[in-house]
């Protein structure tokens, strides 16, 4: 099995098998976003405890890029600081543009071949930009 094929594996993999898709029944924070370019549609519910994602889950329907990237991504962050979470959804959406990521992307890493598709790259950040729009209206540093 060569790389592209782990990686069409994975991705596949999140698919049949979405994490954490499901709505949390008491989120911290809930943020809806729409990638009209594809059709995706994504809500992500974090639960925020003391600066650290205690959990966090997703709800939506798109495409098997944009569904893959959530699930991928909420396996991520959880257990996360609200910082390192950030910083992974920003180091993501750089990688898929071409700049190097500073940090270990983990099996986010399995859509790199995205980034030859710029209309696809919406797909694969959705969830980033969720995540990014959620904590960015953050009002408890605590
Ligand atoms: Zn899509």
């Amino acid at each position: 099995m060569n790389l592209d094929e782990l990686y069409r594996e994975t991705i596949l993999d999140h698919n049949q098998s979405p994490r954490n898709r499901r709505a949390l029944e008491n989120p911290t924070k809930t943020v809806g976003l729409l990638n009209p370019t594809c059709g995706d549609q994504i809500k992500l519910d974090l639960q925020l405890e003391q600066g650290i994602v205690r959990d966090v889950g997703f709800t939506g329907q798109g495409c098997s890029i944009s569904m893959a990237s959530a699930s991928m991504l909420t396996e991520a962050i959880k257990g996360q600081s609200i910082d390192d979470a950030l910083a992974l959804a920003q180091n993501f959406k750089a990688f898929l543009t071409g700049t190097p990521s500073r940090l270990p992307l983990g099996e986010l890493e399995a859509l790199q071949g995205v980034s030859q598709f710029p209309s696809r790259v919406k797909c694969a950040t959705l969830a980033h930009n969720a995540l990014e729009k959620m904590l960015a209206e953050s009002d408890e540093s605590s």
